[in-house]
């Protein structure tokens, strides 16, 4: 079948560019992101001569190639997904758990100094900074945790299962908060109570992201992809296309080192394989419009018209995933299924630069008041992007 593309999109010639591609090539790619229009200050003069230029330097790069600053203000969640990698905090809950809200991991790391990291993250001049969990919901006190953002030029983000939206809902939309990536893998009661932990939610979260939408926040559908809910695909873009919701496919994430999660790539229909996907898409009358590549690897970007501000992404692993030096002798380079993606920290203090890797896990350290956290958050930083010539992409499927 002969492929469709947007008009407007010349770029989608790069969905084959070669693992060597230039920073710049990706940013001009990166111009079909929505989050074009969240410039970074990342060159502002008054952090110059402050911090090593070579810190500048690399925070530049990162936040210019679609790197996040994710942000886990709770450790337990009132779902329990089987492929759930808690941004790699340790994971209270096992699977089976009946009450899985009841597991609180350990939070050493008082969510007023976070606030403070995420302020100092944003005036430094990040572009995104993701809330997220466990599920952020389950605080009582998330409006005020939002709220106390000085977001400045950042796209703040939050992620969720939209389960207690409500907390949201009985409040005025929260200004600081840009989007509501919102979780929804099945439209399947069953699949729900199998896979995700919990009786039912199916139609719970897809009624919540509407209600959201119409308070007036905008909301993203996160679909990730493994075997168990490749079938499901259709009918979530079925609810995402009338409805107007943003949709991307995220293929899972390995957080550890079960055998079973990454299958047969050479299987036609292989969920690692994004072939199945694409057809699929061109059927429901969805073009695809470029791609974008950097950190979090590639990702091809789809819509049902030119003129239409909502778009499906769809980040498959087999594609591409983003290598740094960060990753020089990793023991878990052949089964990582992320790569270099986002710098995570949270209420367990400790920064996690991806999620497998817990060897290069580190210490955050607590600033008194008359200290900052920039000089923290640009190091780690800095170590992922390390020395930016050498990065590649890995396709493929990981082992
Ligand atoms: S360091 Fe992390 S991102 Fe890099 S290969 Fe290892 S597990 Fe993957």
């Amino acid at each position: 079948m002969k492929r469709a593309i947007c008009n407007f999109a010349s770029a989608a010639a790069s969905l084959h560019r070669s693992a060597s591609s230039s920073a710049t090539s990706a940013v001009l790619s990166h111009q079909f992101n929505n989050t074009m229009s969240y410039s970074t200050n990342s060159t502002n003069n008054k952090h110059v001569g402050k911090y090593p230029q070579e810190y500048l330097d690399s925070f530049e790069i990162y936040n210019k190639l679609n790197a996040k600053f994710r942000v886990a203000v709770v450790n337990t969640c009132n779902m329990n997904c089987f492929f759930c990698h808690n941004e790699g905090m340790e994971n209270p809950r096992s699977l089976g758990d009946k009450t899985p809200i009841k597991k609180q991991g350990k939070e050493p790391f008082p969510v007023g100094e976070l606030v403070r990291m995420m302020n100092d993250f944003c005036d430094l001049g990040g572009t995104q900074l993701n809330i997220t969990g466990g599920e952020p919901l389950v605080r009582k006190d998330i409006v005020d945790v939002l709220k106390s953002i000085d977001k400045k030029n950042t796209r703040v983000v939050l992620n969720s299962n939209v389960l207690l939206a409500e907390r949201l809902l009985r409040a005025p939309k929260v200004p600081q908060v840009d989007a509501i990536y919102a979780s929804l893998h099945t439209t399947r009661e069953s699949d729900f109570k199998k896979y995700l932990g919990i009786n039912a939610g199916a139609e719970q979260v897809m009624k919540n992201m509407v209600l959201l939408k119409e308070h007036g926040y905008r909301v993203q559908i996160n679909y990730s992809l493994g075997d168990y809910n490749k079938d499901e695909f259709e009918n979530v873009l079925k609810f995402a296309l009338p409805n107007k919701i943003d949709l991307k496919v995220i293929s899972l994430i390995r957080s550890n080192l079960d055998k079973s999660q990454y299958c047969n790539p050479d299987e036609e229909k292989s969920w690692t394989n994004p072939k199945w996907l694409e057809d699929l898409m061109e059927n429901n009358g969805v073009q695809v419009c470029g791609t974008r590549e950097g950190f979090g690897g590639r990702v091809n970007i789809y819509k049902t018209n030119d003129a239409s501000d909502h778009k499906v992404e769809i980040k498959n692993i087999g594609r591409g995933r983003l290598m740094t030096d960060y990753c020089n002798g990793c023991r878990f380079a052949d089964k990582c299924g992320e790569g270099i993606y986002a710098v995570r920290s949270g209420v367990d203090g400790i920064w996690k630069p991806c999620v497998l890797n817990s060897d290069k896990f580190s210490k955050m350290e607590i600033e008194d008041s008359s200290n900052d956290y920039k000089m923290q958050i640009l190091s780690v930083i800095h170590n992922m992007v390390s020395d930016w010539k050498n990065h590649k992409f890995v396709e493929g499927s990981p082992q």
